[in-house]
């Protein structure tokens, strides 16, 4: 035998050097769930080792994955209230924009990100404004642009539209140019499916649907030709990053994006993956470590240059004791 793949496998050291994809800190953005109060770190049943914070809990999670090597966060705001058309979600005191400034304040070089939507902010929980029933495309945006330049305002590098109305980067970066915020980014969740896989996050954001589901807007899960259109369509629009969400279903649509798109690429490892590993985990069915850096890579192999992911710190230790 002339051709021996084994050699290569022989000694830890030299896998390490052979290794065709490597995972950092680095590549992390840490989702944060943040609400009126203080004091507050109240457990998301459905997630375990994830909580709702309040601002004071919140900025010291923050500084931990800070700490840990995580260079970014993204905020997911609980309001106080909901309304028809999710006022507090552009309130100048709203809890996303309190997030912002505290956070900012302790960890200045953080690069801080927010979900831009409506689904947690309306009282019927869909992602837009309701006319006759039906989630109204063009009157979203206009909700959606002064979300995004009130979280500018408080100080986040990057919003991200998470919606799936039509032309919602397009209404989102003039508004922010318009307001003088040139250098704020947009990470658009540009491929966004309908997915089974949000459920936990529903509990954690409180932002379930009242009446019907999301399929009139976000995509159909067999569809991967019209992803590339999603994604060429937000990159035409003025995106700075876009986003395939979920990620472990949809490694083959992160993995055609990432040929047809010259932008960075992230994807985002859901609540639904998570709860998947730390059940199974908490029976004691797997080696939840080894599987949650198993998933991660995966993402990364996929063509993913930055995770989404509730990992992110726990990930951010192991990476810390060895290289992978
Ligand atoms: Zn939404």
């Amino acid at each position: 035998m002339i051709i021996r793949p084994r050699r290569l496998r022989q000694s830890k050291t030299l896998r390490e050097m052979v290794r065709e994809t490597s995972i950092s800190a680095r590549d992390f953005i840490y989702p944060l769930f943040v609400k009126h109060g203080r004091s507050l770190k109240e457990p998301i049943a459905s997630m375990p080792g994830q909580y709702q914070f309040s601002v004071d809990t919140l900025v010291e999670e923050a500084e931990e994955a800070w700490s840990l090597g995580v260079p970014a966060v993204i905020l997911f705001g609980l309001p106080d209230r909901k309304d028809a058309v999710g006022s507090r979600s552009y309130a100048d005191d709203g809890i996303v924009q309190q997030a912002l400034s505290a956070i900012k304040g302790r960890v200045p070089d953080m690069v801080l990100m927010t979900d831009v939507c409506l689904c947690e902010y309306t009282d019927h929980g869909h992602c837009g404004m309701i006319k006759e029933g039906r989630v109204d495309n063009d009157a979203t945006l206009e909700l959606l642009a002064k979300q995004a330049v009130s979280h500018a305002v408080a100080g986040a590098h990057f919003v991200a539209p998470s919606d799936m109305m039509d032309g919602r980067v397009a209404a989102i970066r003039s508004a922010l140019d318009a307001a003088g915020f040139q250098d704020t980014g947009i990470l658009a969740y540009a491929v966004k499916y309908a997915s089974g896989f949000y459920g936990p996050f529903r509990e954690a954001a409180e932002s379930a649907p009242r009446f019907g589901d999301r399929t009139s807007y976000q995509m159909d899960p067999p569809n991967a030709r019209e992803a590339l259109k999603e994604a060429l369509l937000d990159m035409e629009e003025g995106a700075d990053m876009i986003m395939v969400k979920p990620a472990l279903a949809y490694l083959d649509i992160i993995r055609r994006v990432r040929e047809e798109c010259l932008l960075p690429l992230a994807a985002y490892n859901v609540s639904g993956e998570y709860a998947m590993v730390k059940a199974a985990q908490n029976q004691g069915w797997i080696d939840g470590e080894k599987i949650m850096m198993e998933i991660l890579l995966s993402i990364k192999r996929a063509g993913a240059d930055l995770i989404l992911t509730y990992f992110a710190k726990e990930a951010a230790k192991v990476l810390g004791q060895s290289i992978l």
